[in-house]
């Protein structure tokens, strides 16, 4: 339902919590963050609202300046810790949040599940993470095409992988996502008005299209990888 992500040098729970919060409004049944610290990714999730979250979270959350936050509206799977995003893979290499419903995860599931993936949750998304880590072959960035070849449905997404501490990757397809532009820091959100309280300028990603985001900058193509052009908005409204 909600989706926020940020790479910087800021501390990144906070930046999370407050963007998922400009999308309650949106409603959703659980919500959820993953940061990668020290190479390792940490994932706190929560039933319930925000609050609850940030209970769990605690005083002392990780100090890390990448990670992904999501606020799930349940379509596959009831609402409960277990099923709330970010979703691992076995190894806990990969983490991913989505928006949106992935069509074919039952064929996709099964056949995973027959090569030794076990799975904790009943999400369609849970696939994905999954996916990344069958598909991989040495980057991040070509185990996500390989996904977006395989997927059917509706999507806006964002993984994350341990080993490529300094990276965040996103796509969509039939479901919004924008990309904020900072300095030296950079965002993605499903809702402008998740990260307005630090940028006004952002890419509006189109379908079909896919964003590999450094510290450095923000690379925009498509599925394919050939790259895109983007206008940079500039907001001018207040949320
Ligand atoms: N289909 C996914 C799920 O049920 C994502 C739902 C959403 O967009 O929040 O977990």
């Amino acid at each position: 339902c909600g989706i926020v992500g940020y790479i910087g040098k800021r501390v990144a729970i906070p930046i999370l919590v407050d963007g998922l919060k400009k999308l309650e409004y949106r409603g959703y049944d659980s919500a959820g963050v993953a940061v990668l610290d020290c190479e390792k990714i940490v994932v706190s999730k929560s039933v319930g609202k925000l609050v609850a979250l940030e209970g769990e979270l605690g005083q002392d959350y990780s100090q890390a300046s990448i990670g992904i936050g999501h606020t799930r509206w349940a379509t596959h799977g009831r609402p409960s810790q277990l099923n709330a995003h970010p979703h691992c893979d076995c190894n806990q290499d990969f983490v991913v949040v989505h928006n949106g419903i992935i069509e074919n995860y039952l064929e996709l599931k099964d056949k995973l599940i027959e090569k030794g993936h076990k799975f904790a949750s009943e999400t369609d998304t849970e696939v994905l993470a999954h996916l990344l880590e069958d598909y991989f072959e040495g980057d991040l960035e070509g185990a996500m095409r390989k996904v977006l070849k395989t997927i059917r449905g509706s999507f806006a997404m964002v993984a994350l992988r341990r080993q490529e501490p300094d990276k965040l990757v996103a796509a969509r397809k039939d479901s919004p996502m924008v990309v904020g532009l900072g300095e030296g820091e950079f965002f993605v959100a499903s809702d402008i008005t998740a990260i307005l309280n630090y940028t006004r300028k952002v890419y509006i990603l189109d379908d079909g299209e896919m964003v590999v985001i450094t510290e450095e900058g923000v690379k925009v193509t498509d599925f394919e990888g050939n790259p895109r052009t983007k206008e940079v908005y500039d907001v001018k409204w207040d949320a």
